[in-house]
């Protein structure tokens, strides 16, 4: 895919994304566009950059490393991919938001790490929304709980919650489930915990992103409608 079908695409989206922001009485600077890089050759993700994109998320703590050496910080990096304990150490001085925290002993490792770094980690909190046993994230109602235990952790800055609707051939079957993540994040807010602000919704994908901003989301995830599918062999939802 040449760089001019990436711009397009980048512009085709952000079109998207603010008829849908319109729709719902919202502002299309109120939400954010990430591209999503798993399988993407260097060139293109710097042809994204050069478009516009927002954020760039990345799955793999290791490629992510090579990539911000080679492409710099122009936008943010942030982490969408599973976290394992032993990638801590890397995760808190590569990026800029950690997106799928979702059990404590992840966050007391991060907080750890990030102390020895004196960095503060913006973070979100994974939810398995759907309760589907193939997805990660912490469950709906174990989601409060964890946020307040995270809260107490100094070098992590509760920022939202982050999750991913199963697919579905019709992307309208998605918007229960997120509408249920922002009335969790509305819930979570109204608790009032001490250094959590709960502004950041994490949802939406290519199949489904426009869904997601009517129904609040301030960051969406976007890989193949960015970049075009991904090769057969690669895993697509869950990395
Ligand atoms: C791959 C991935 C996406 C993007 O999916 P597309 O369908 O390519 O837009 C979003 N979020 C996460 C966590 C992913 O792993």
């Amino acid at each position: 895919m040449t760089e001019n079908a990436i711009r397009r695409n980048v512009e085709d989206i952000r079109r998207r994304i603010g008829a849908a922001a319109a729709r719902a009485g919202r502002r299309a600077d109120d939400v954010r566009l990430m591209a999503v890089t798993k399988t993407v050759d260097d060139q293109r993700i710097i042809a994204a950059i050069a478009a516009g994109v927002d954020i760039v998320g990345e799955n793999y703590v290791q490629e992510a490393k090579r990539k911000i050496e080679l492409m710099g910080r122009p936008r943010e990096w942030h982490f969408i991919g599973h976290l394992q304990t032993n990638k801590a150490k890397y995760a808190v001085k590569l990026f800029d938001m950690i997106h799928s925290v979702d059990r404590t002993d992840v966050a007391l490792e991060l907080n750890r790490r990030a102390a020895k770094e004196e960095r503060l980690i913006k973070i979100l909190i994974e939810v398995n929304i759907s309760g589907e046993a193939t997805k990660r994230g912490i469950d709906a109602t174990g989601a409060p709980g964890l946020t307040k235990e995270v809260s107490r952790l100094e070098h992590l800055s509760i920022q939202g919650l982050m999750t991913m609707a199963p697919w579905f051939d019709d992307p309208e079957a998605a918007r229960p489930c997120f509408a249920s993540l922002r009335s969790l994040r509305d819930r979570i807010a109204d608790a009032g915990i001490p250094g959590v602000t709960m502004r950041e919704l994490s949802m939406g994908m290519s199949g489904d992103f426009e869904i997601a901003v009517e129904e609040g989301a301030t960051i969406v995830r976007v890989g193949r409608s960015l970049f075009g599918e991904r090769p057969a062999s690669s895993i697509s939802h869950q990395p």
